[in-house]
């Protein structure tokens, strides 16, 4: 249900905007408090006049969200008591109201017979707090006897859209139904994905310069996007959301550019599996998994700066993730968190498309978490890798470690190899024009990959090409690593050609 509140000081406007509401709404709200000089039983009967079947809930909030006292109090909650009178559909009273004028409001609501729904409210107007204390305020909430329980927080980063998210399940499970979500800038993506987790009802503003909230989501773009969950989007080729859907995430920092969720959204909806992929800028790393734990958030890709710090949080990591020291996929089994990696596969697998690893030598550039990762996949397949880094110290250290040779980046004319790979990320987007070695000394490799996948086809990989290699672009590896993340979240084998075509063709056409 999507509800819109009347927030126009003066009764004439007031008026208009509830005609302009009834059209738009399931739920018109009329803040009493913010329509100074309003009349309820007035403002009520507009509603009523409507032939549309729109429900009326009546809120009267404090004064600077403050109790000023009882006799306010009383004041303020008589006006809920005349919207009972008057057969409101529901009312809005805050968890902190004194216990007895509440218990007054509940049994004027049985002496009407029970014709308006008691919503029992809590707003934190500058932070999210901890899951813990999210629950014991719902938990405050259910004793006070509400039917509906409201709870609105603050959201200062992405990460508290998830804590909040939390509850509506913790709700859903004992059998409630709650309302909530997290207001301001950062706090839009709670406002879109609480209905599709099941929350009671979502608040709407009839125009930008009408939010009752900071961070509102206006009612054109909230239906947009109820569009969009049901499946009816035009041109959409997405399955409809529903509170059965299963929730996939990607958390990194940055993530805006990038194109897992385009991928797996698209692979998730060719196998008609009921899955949806969102990513999450995360800053608070421990918040997010918890938020993973408390929406339970089937599945989760790991990217840059968290993959070895998340291994902390989890329950168990796979022995292989171990060893490379990196995980970037999270399977959620019933609440259990366990770690792998599939960079090594995605990157194995792209090989093998064009070469054996058996026998063959790889001189790899570089020594990060992609770099070990390439090391263990070679050296599993059967192939002996070469460390070529810049930072002499850290590549021999890495070679050391998995006892292979290491040559200083400068040196690469003397490494003989079948293929090189580049795990750096000299010459990605936007620096097109870089690469991590000199064209020059590509001709001896039969093969040259970049783990790079935008561009698509990088200067490394050009260069490579007018040498005569054979050049193996990041996009194999990127498609194969998401592949074995659906594989390991599903059971199920995803279309990988058509993941690597969406792909490919938003690297090409920008589309
Ligand atoms: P990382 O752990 O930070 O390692 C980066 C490595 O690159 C370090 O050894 C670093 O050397 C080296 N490096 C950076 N700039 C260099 C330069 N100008 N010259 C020589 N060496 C340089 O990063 P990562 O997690 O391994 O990620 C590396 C790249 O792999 C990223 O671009 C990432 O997007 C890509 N990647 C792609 C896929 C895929 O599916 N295609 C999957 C995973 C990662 P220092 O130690 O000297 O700084």
């Amino acid at each position: 249900m999507i509800c819109i509140s009347v927030t126009e000081p003066i009764q004439a406007e007031a008026h208009r905007q509830v005609e302009r509401i009834v059209t738009l709404a399931d739920v018109i709200e009329l803040r009493m408090d913010l329509i100074r000089d309003g009349s309820l039983r007035s403002l009520m009967a507009q509603c009523r006049k409507t032939s549309l079947p729109v429900k009326i809930l009546v809120t009267n909030r404090r004064k600077n969200f403050v109790s000023d006292g009882d006799s306010d109090e009383q004041e303020r909650l008589a006006v809920l008591k005349e919207a009972v009178a008057l057969g409101a559909d529901y009312v809005d009273v805050e968890v902190d109201t004194p216990v007895h004028l509440r218990e007054e409001l509940l049994s004027l609501i049985e002496t009407y017979g029970k014709k308006t729904e008691l919503i029992v409210s809590y707003h934190d107007y500058q932070k999210t707090p901890s899951l813990e204390s999210l629950k014991k305020i719902f938990n405050r909430c259910v004793q006070s006897g509400s039917g509906i329980i409201k709870i609105v927080t603050f959201a200062r980063r992405t990460e508290d859209n998830l804590r909040i998210l939390g509850l509506i399940p913790f709700a859903r499970g004992r059998k409630r139904d709650i309302i909530a979500f997290c207001m301001g800038g950062e706090g839009r993506m709670s406002r879109m994905m609480a209905p599709l987790l099941g929350s009671y009802m979502s608040f709407a503003s009839l125009s930008r310069d009408t939010e009752s909230a900071p961070g509102q989501l206006t009612v054109a773009e909230m239906k947009a996007f109820m569009k969009l969950l049901s499946g009816t989007g035009s041109g959409e080729t997405f399955l409809p959301i529903s509170p059965a859907t299963s929730m996939f995430a990607l958390f990194g920092n940055p993530v805006a550019q990038s194109l897992s969720p385009l991928m797996h959204n698209a692979a998730m909806a060719a196998m008609n599996y009921d899955g949806r992929y969102m990513a999450f800028s995360v800053q608070d790393l421990a918040s997010a998994i918890a938020g993973v734990r408390a929406m339970g958030i089937r599945g989760v890709s790991v990217t840059i700066p968290w993959k070895t710090a998340v291994m902390a949080h989890l329950d168990e990591v796979d022995t292989d993730a171990l060893k490379i020291g990196a995980v970037n996929t999270i399977v959620n089994d019933n609440g259990r968190l366990k770690g792998y990696n599939t960079d090594c596969q995605g990157l194995v697998q792209s090989l093998e498309e064009v070469m054996e690893i058996s026998r063959k030598t790889f001189a790899i550039i570089g020594a990060g978490g992609t770099a070990r990762a390439a090391v263990f996949g070679i050296l599993k397949g059967g192939g002996t890798p070469v460390i070529l880094a810049r930072n002499v110290e850290r590549g021999e250290e890495l070679a050391r470690e998995w006892g292979c040779s290491f040559y200083p980046l400068n040196d690469i004319g003397k490494v003989k190899a079948d293929c090189l790979i580049n795990t750096t990320s000299v010459g990605m987007m936007p620096d097109v024009d870089e690469s991590p070695v000199n064209g020059a000394m590509l001709s001896g490799f039969e093969c040259v990959m970049d783990v790079i996948y935008n561009p698509y086809k990088t200067k490394l990989l050009k260069d490579a090409e007018e040498k005569g290699c054979v050049a193996l672009s990041g996009l194999h590896m990127f498609v194969h690593q998401g592949a074995e993340q659906i594989k390991l979240w599903t059971g199920l084998e995803p279309p990988r050609a058509l993941m690597r075509r969406v792909v490919e063709e938003h690297l090409i056409h920008g589309s």
